[in-house]
């Protein structure tokens, strides 16, 4: 297993296909003027599956695939059937808005797919289409029940909070928990892109969340769910599902960062809220090796910061989020 210089080992690789996206929630990128990557800037899929052997080979035993939203880039199906091959590659799980989830369950489960996370961060339909801007909450409540009947599980929902938004919903999702095995992350609000101009007044904080299932239903206990990356995870008494928090801002948890990132336009960033990034798409297309690409995985792997800084209210406003991958 490869380790950086803060001795954490890397064995996670998430995978950003495109910046592209059918929605256009609020925290994450603009309604107007996103200028997506040219399709000839953008990786293709064996450059992709060539940095995903590469890493594999080094320690990486586990892939995300994100965006953009993924499930918009034509021939995924195929690309999940050649990273799911890969020797080495334990757990492969894609991120998605779930829109065109229906479609696409069944044939990514028996390519190989895993799992997914699904972005929701309301139960009612017109808050839905106000912080999606585009989506419909029937069709994303749709793709998720295709995920079950697909067995893509455990299907974690990342709901990200936003004070005044939908910070009145933590406690109902929890409630989802009791009846449905749905694994709710609430995730701290991170200030990235332009979307983060009014991020300081609207941030909710884990402990408040927290605070606010807790006072109306009850003290939560741990629990364990497959796949637990950053978030600390919780249940109900007796709940199918489970509760997670991901605290990026207020307690982050870059100590335990495993992760190295690989944009859609092909840059390896070895934290998502840092700007350095290491170029790998004029490498692939110059003939490099696959020991020059697995040199290249490394020096990202060593130029991992210890952390990052934004308690003290910095922003990253180098890429938005769709374009790093979330
Ligand atoms: N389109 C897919 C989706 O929404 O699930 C995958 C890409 S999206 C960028 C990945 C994750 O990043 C989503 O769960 C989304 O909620 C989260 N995200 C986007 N912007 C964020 C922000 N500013 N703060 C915290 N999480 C954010
Ligand atoms: Fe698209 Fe996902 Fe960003 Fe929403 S969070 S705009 S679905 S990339």
């Amino acid at each position: 297993m490869p380790r950086d210089t803060y001795f954490r080992s890397i064995d996670y690789l998430r995978i950003s296909i495109t910046d592209r996206c059918n929605l256009r929630c609020v925290y994450c990128m603009p309604e107007e003027g996103v200028v997506p990557c040219s399709h000839d800037d953008v990786l293709r899929y064996e450059e992709i599956e060539r940095v995903a052997r590469a890493a594999a080979a080094l320690g990486v035993r586990k892939i995300r695939l994100t965006g953009g939203e993924p499930l918009v880039r034509l021939g995924v199906v195929e690309l999940v059937r050649a990273l799911a091959r890969i020797p080495g590659i334990e757990d492969l799980a894609m991120t998605t808005n779930a829109m065109l989830l229906r479609r696409y369950a069944a044939p990514l489960a028996e390519a190989g797919l895993r799992r997914v996370n699904v972005s929701l961060d309301t139960l009612r339909p017109e808050r839905f289409r106000a912080i999606t801007r585009w989506g419909d909450l029937d069709t994303a409540l749709d793709g998720i029940a295709a995920a079950f009947e697909a067995g893509l599980e455990p299907v974690k929902i990342n709901t990200v909070v936003m004070r005044g938004q939908n910070d009145d919903e933590v406690v109902a999702l929890a409630r989802k928990t009791l009846e449905a095995r749905w694994h709710v992350r609430y995730i701290e609000w991170m200030p990235v892109g332009d979307a983060a101009r009014d991020w300081r007044a609207r941030v909710v904080t884990t402990a408040e969340i927290r605070a606010q299932i807790e006072a109306e239903l009850g003290p939560l206990v741990p629990a364990k769910v497959g796949g637990a990356g950053p978030s600390r995870t919780f249940k109900l008494p007796d709940a199918l599902g489970t509760l997670g928090f991901i605290s990026a801002v207020s307690e982050h948890f870059c100590a335990s960062c495993n992760r190295l990132r690989l944009t859609a336009d092909g840059k390896l960033r070895p934290c998502l809220l840092a700007a350095d990034e290491i170029d790998l798409r004029a490498p692939l297309r110059q003939g490099a090796s696959q020991a020059d690409i697995q040199a290249l995985l490394q020096e990202a792997i060593h130029a991992k910061p210890r952390g990052h800084h934004l308690a003290d209210c910095a922003q990253v406003r180098d890429r938005a989020m769709a374009q790093i991958g979330g």
